[in-house]
């Protein structure tokens, strides 16, 4: 890709702007070629990578440098966005909201500083990979488990950051930070939480410190940059005990979150069960040029033949209960009542006994084979998410999956959703998988993305998360007192960055200098 300069910034002072950096990184770490600039595109992206142009990418290996690179950048008005290991992949991968914006690619950063096994915790660096730290604990044997996202290729605090998931009863790994350091947008260096205090005996202990706290001003944010994480791993169970079982028809879903709900929220089930229609399994092991080649979306009576055949329901549930046996036993029995209410399907039961395999554990496990959907189109496969947050309960989600299903079909897409729960609130992702050379396709993926906002918008539903291109308009959602939280954002946002470098337009957050780039 050919260079777009950013805003405010002429090809001259760009070039001194890169010279000053080298200067702080070595001339290696300075990537500024067309080819370079291709690697750090949204590779994911539905037809509009050249709207998210990286002008160059600098790869700092300790905080100094980071600190160094901030300061430069203020001085030359160059942007900068922070990426850990830039897999954010349906979300915009390593690819800048603003286009010219350099990527600050902290992978080199990926010490595992400390892990402690007592209190069960681990203080790491940007850089380091779920597949680095689960190493990490296997060989040295450490009994903490972590928290993996469906794709595990990414890094560990890259996911706490945006507010990414996992299936263990640490789930939520935001909820998991405890204590950060972070440079701020003029170069500051600050801890979070009890860290403020230089000797703090429990940095990684209490969250929240004294006054404000300020760890989730951090996440979804273009407030600071975080060189180091505190987070909470969880001790090793005495056993899991998974539960399993298929649903055979599209409204099963409603009854199945009305009778699981509450048992998420009295912590029978402590973890967040996924529901999520059995496509998924499907597009992770054929292509759908082998099932079918009309147009449109995939017909309801094909997709129930492939369903047969593969053994399916329309939905799978896979739940799983940690902790002592004997109480896991308790548990099941509930889940398997509550179950029984509503159908004779059979629940396949998976049990694993501390020094078993982990591999059968329900731990998370890094594995990325969840990536191979994207091939269920044929030729350059990408995915895009809309998730919205819901109430957890059928008459949300059944009215919510129908509509989201039926747009899906006017647009001739498959529909590809699952039902996350957590305590109160369910996280429903949907995946629009594309061929990203069909123009046609993707043209018609964007303008679903935009109609799926602004229905779920009309029923009260918020995303969790999205992609680059369409974080103005989701934050535009939040729409109390007239924005009132985007003009909140946007006045710590110009305290902290006055000169507005860091992460333009990341979450719909604009610096005043740049408030004219919303789209
Ligand atoms: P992953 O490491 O999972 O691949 P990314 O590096 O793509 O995740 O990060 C996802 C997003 O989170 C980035 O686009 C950026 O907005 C934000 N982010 C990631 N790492 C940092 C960091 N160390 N400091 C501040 N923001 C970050």
């Amino acid at each position: 890709m050919k260079l777009v300069l950013p805003p405010r910034v002429n090809e001259k002072s760009f070039q001194k702007a890169l010279d000053a950096f080298a200067g702080v990184v070595g001339k290696q770490w300075v990537l500024a070629t067309d080819e370079d600039r291709d690697t750090f595109m949204d590779y994911y992206a539905a037809g509009d990578a050249d709207q998210h142009v990286p002008s160059a990418a600098i790869g700092p290996q300790s905080v100094e440098e980071v600190q160094a690179l901030v300061r430069i950048a203020n001085e030359y008005k160059v942007p900068l966005w922070p990426i850990s290991r830039g897999k954010n992949l349906g979300y915009g991968a390593a690819a800048p909201c603003m286009s010219g914006t350099v990527v600050l690619d902290l992978g080199r950063m990926n010490r595992i500083l400390d892990v402690n096994e007592r209190f069960g915790y681990c203080l790491i660096e940007p850089g380091v990979g779920f597949f680095d730290l689960f190493n990490y604990l296997q060989q040295d044997k450490i009994r903490l488990w972590m928290s993996i996202p469906a794709n595990a290729w990414g890094s560990v605090v890259g996911n706490a950051l945006e507010r990414g998931y996992g299936y263990t009863p640490y789930g939520e790994n935001t909820r998991n930070i405890c204590g950060m350091e972070i440079v701020l947008p003029n170069g500051d260096l600050v801890r979070t939480g009890n860290g403020a205090m230089a000797n703090s005996a429990s940095w990684h202990l209490f969250k929240y410190g004294f006054g404000p706290s300020w760890d989730q001003l951090f996440c979804q944010s273009n407030f600071g940059i975080c060189t180091k994480m505190g987070m909470w791993l969880m001790p090793e169970p005495e056993a899991t005990l998974g539960l399993n079982i298929q649903l055979p028809n599209p409204d099963d879903v409603g009854w199945a979150v009305d009778e699981l709900a509450p048992l998420r929220m009295r912590g029978v089930i402590e973890q967040s069960p996924s529901i999520g229609n059995s496509l998924r399994f499907v597009a992770s092991r054929t292509q759908r040029s082998e099932w079918y080649t009309g147009d449109g979306a995939l017909p309801d009576d094909v997709l129930m033949d492939i369903l047969r055949k593969n053994n399916l329901g329309w939905w799978t549930i896979n739940l799983r209960l940690y902790g002592y046996d004997e109480v896991n036993e308790a548990h099941a029995r509930i889940v398997k009542e509550a179950f029984a209410r509503h159908t004779k399907q059979e629940i396949e039961v998976v049990k694993w006994r501390c020094g078993d395999p982990i591999e059968n554990s329900g731990a998370g496990v890094p594995a990325t084979n969840a990536l191979q959907i994207i091939n269920w189109r044929g030729g350059r496969g990408g995915h895009l998410g809309f998730s919205p947050v819901l109430p957890a309960s059928s008459e949300h989600v059944l009215r919510q999956f129908h509509s989201t299903k039926k747009r899906y079909e006017e647009i001739g897409v498959d529909y590809y959703g699952s039902f996350t729960l957590f305590e109160r609130y369910t996280t429903n992702v949907n995946m629009m998988v594309y061929d990203r050379d069909d123009t046609a396709l993707t043209a018609r993926v964007r303008a679903l993305f935009k109609v799926l906002v602004a229905d779920a918008a009309k029923q009260g539903y918020s995303e969790y998360r999205t992609h680059l291109s369409y974080m103005d308009d989701v934050a535009l959602t939040f729409d109390f007192n007239s924005h009132a939280l985007l003009r909140l954002n946007e006045t710590l946002k110009d305290a902290l960055d006055p000169n507005g470098i860091l992460a333009p337009g990341k979450q719909g957050i604009w610096p005043r200098a740049l408030r004219t780039e919303r789209a």
